[in-house]
C-alpha cells in the first residue's frame, strides 16, 4: 500500500500493548533500536513467502514451532540447540510423510512478547498487572517486576541477535546433516515403546542407504547437509516492530526487520485495529490466528486488508479451535477462503484451544487433544478437498513435564517435576517427534 507508513498503526486502537509509564525512555529505546540492523534480510522473508506460496498449494509443508514466550532468564545455547535439532528430526519424518518440502520456521529469535487473557492476575489475594512475556515486564510476582520497562526491548534484541546467530550456523556448519538428523531419530525408535514408529524410521534407513549407494550424496552433499531455517513471532509489541522496519531498497517495500514471518495473534486481529495495520504494509509473510470467535465476514476483510494482491505465501491462516471444534468452524472459514478465491496456507494450531487446568493446578495440555484436533484439521480438509498446509506447535527441545500425555506418558503429578515454560505448557522432545510420526501417518494415509 503505497501510502502506509510504518507508525500508521499509532492513530488505531490498539489492545494487548504496555502503557509504558516514561514516555523519554521509550523513545530513546525506540531511536536505538532504529540504528541497529535488521535481523533478517528482505530476500529471505520473500524465500520464505514462495516456500510457503508452494505449500498453499500442496507442494511443501510448513512446521512451525517454538517456546510460547522465549525467556531472558532461560536464554542458553543448549536450549536453542535442542529445540532446532528436535524440529529437524520432525521436518523430515514429516518429509517422508508428505513426499514434500518441510518448511522450518522457529517460534523463535523474536517470541518475547504474550497477549494474556486478563490484565491482572490474582495470587494468594494480592493482585498485580499480569506477565506479558520478558520483552515488556518480569515474570517475578511483585510490583516493580510488572512494570514495564521499555530497556527490555535492547535485552530482547540482542538475544534474538545471538539466537539467529547460532540458528545460522548449525543451519551451514554441519550440524543439520541428514544422516546425522536421523541417527538422532533412530536413539528415539530403539525405545520399547515407540515400536510402532520403527518401521517409518527404518524406511527412511533404507531410502539414505539407497542413495548413498547411488552416490546421491556425493552430488548433492551441499544440499543434504545443510537446511534453511527461517524465525517467526507474534508481532504483539508494535514500538519494537517498528523500531526494526526498514525500507528494502530493491523493491522499494518496507520490511518488518525482527523476524521472517510474523503473525497477528487471535487477540489482536481487530480489521481496524493496530496491529492489521502494521502487518498490511510490510512484505513478510504473515500469520493470522483463526480462533471460534473468527467469523466470515472477519476473514474476508482481514484477507483484503493483509492480502490485497491476493499473493501466493503472503498470508498463513492458523486455525486453532481445540479438539472437537474444529468442524463447528473450520468448514465455514474454508468455504469463505474458497469463495473469495483466496490464496492462503491453512496451518493447524492444535496447542492453544486445548489448554486445561490439571487437578494439580498447572496449566497443561493434553497430548491426545493435542492429536485429536490435528486429525480433526486434516479431515475437514479432506471433505473440502482443499490442502492442509501445516501445522504449529508450542515445543521444546528440554525434556519438560508440562503437557501430558505421549508415549513416555508424563501425568498430572509429574507436572510439577519440569515445568519450566514462562507462559504456556510446551510438548517436550519425545512428545515432539511422536507428534511427527503420527502427523506423517496422517500425511501418507
Ligand atoms: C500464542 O501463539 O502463543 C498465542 C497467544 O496464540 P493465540 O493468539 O492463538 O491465542
Ligand atoms: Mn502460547
Amino acid at each position: 500500500m503505497s501510502d502506509w507508513t510504518k507508525s500508521a498503526w499509532r492513530a488505531k486502537p490498539r489492545v494487548q500493548m504496555p502503557d509504558y509509564t516514561d514516555p523519554a525512555a521509550l523513545n530513546a529505546v525506540e531511536a536505538q533500536l532504529s540504528k541497529y540492523p535488521p535481523l533478517v534480510f528482505a530476500g529471505e522473508a520473500r524465500r520464505l513467502k514462495a516456500h510457503l506460496g508452494a505449500a498453499s498449494k500442496g507442494e511443501a509443508f510448513l512446521l512451525q514451532g517454538g517456546d510460547c514466550a522465549e525467556s531472558f532468564e532461560q536464554f542458553s545455547a543448549d536450549g536453542i540447540r535442542d529445540t532446532f535439532k528436535v524440529m529437524l528430526q520432525m521436518a523430515m519424518v514429516l518429509t517422508y510423510g508428505a513426499k514434500v518440502p518441510v518448511i522450518k520456521v522457529g517460534r523463535m529469535a523474536g517470541q518475547f512478547a504474550k497477549p494474556r487473557s486478563a490484565p491482572t492476575e490474582v495470587v494468594d489475594g494480592v493482585e498485580l498487572p499480569s506477565y506479558r512475556g520478558d520483552i515488556i515486564n518480569d515474570l517475578a510476582f511483585t510490583p516493580e517486576a510488572r512494570i514495564p520497562d521499555p530497556a527490555r526491548m535492547l535485552q530482547a534484541y540482542t538475544q534474538a541477535a545471538a539466537t539467529l546467530n547460532l540458528l545460522r550456523a548449525f543451519s551451514t556448519g554441519g550440524y543439520a546433516d541428514v544422516n546425522q538428523v536421523h541417527a538422532w531419530t533412530l536413539g528415539f525408535t530403539e525405545s520399547e515403546k515407540a515400536e510402532r514408529y520403527r518401521e517409518l524410521a527404518s524406511r527412511i534407513t533404507d531410502t539414505l542407504d539407497f542413495m548413498r549407494a547411488a552416490g546421491v550424496n556425493r552430488d548433492t552433499a551441499h544440499t543434504l547437509s545443510t537446511v534453511e531455517f527461517y524465525t517467526s513471532h507474534e508481532a504483539l509489541l508494535l514500538e519494537y516492530e517498528e523500531a526494526l522496519t526498514r525500507l528494502d531498497s530493491t523493491s522499494g517495500n518496507w520490511l518488518a526487520g525482527s523476524g521472517h514471518l510474523i503473525w497477528i495473534g487471535d487477540r489482536t486481529r481487530q480489521p481496524d485495529g493496530a496491529h492489521v495495520e502494521f502487518c498490511s504494509g510490510v512484505l513478510n509473510p504473515i500469520g493470522l490466528k483463526c480462533g471460534p470467535s473468527m467469523t466470515p465476514e472477519d476473514l474476508k476483510l482481514l484477507m483484503a486488508k493483509l492480502n490485497p494482491e491476493n499473493e501466493a505465501g503472503r498470508l498463513t491462516l492458523i486455525a486453532r479451535f481445540g479438539a472437537g471444534k474444529a468442524g463447528d468452524h473450520l468448514p465455514k472459514l474454508i468455504r469463505t477462503v474458497q469463495e473469495e478465491g483466496a490464496n492462503v496456507v491453512w496451518v493447524c494450531d492444535p496447542m492453544h484451544g486445548n489448554t486445561i487446568k490439571s487437578s494439580s493446578g498447572f496449566k497443561t495440555r493434553p497430548f491426545e487433544a493435542v492429536l485429536r484436533e490435528v486429525r480433526e484439521f486434516f479431515a475437514v480438509h479432506a471433505a473440502e478437498g482443499t490442502v492442509p498446509g501445516g501445522v504449529h506447535f508450542e515445543m521444546t527441545g528440554q525434556d519438560v513435564t508440562e503437557c501430558t500425555g505421549g508415549l513416555r506418558a508424563v501425568k498430572d503429578e509429574d507436572l510439577s517435576d519440569r515445568y519450566h515454560t514462562a507462559c504456556d505448557p510446551r510438548l517436550n522432545a519425545s512428545q515432539s517427534l511422536e507428534l511427527a510420526f503420527l502427523v506423517a501417518e496422517e500425511l501418507s494415509a
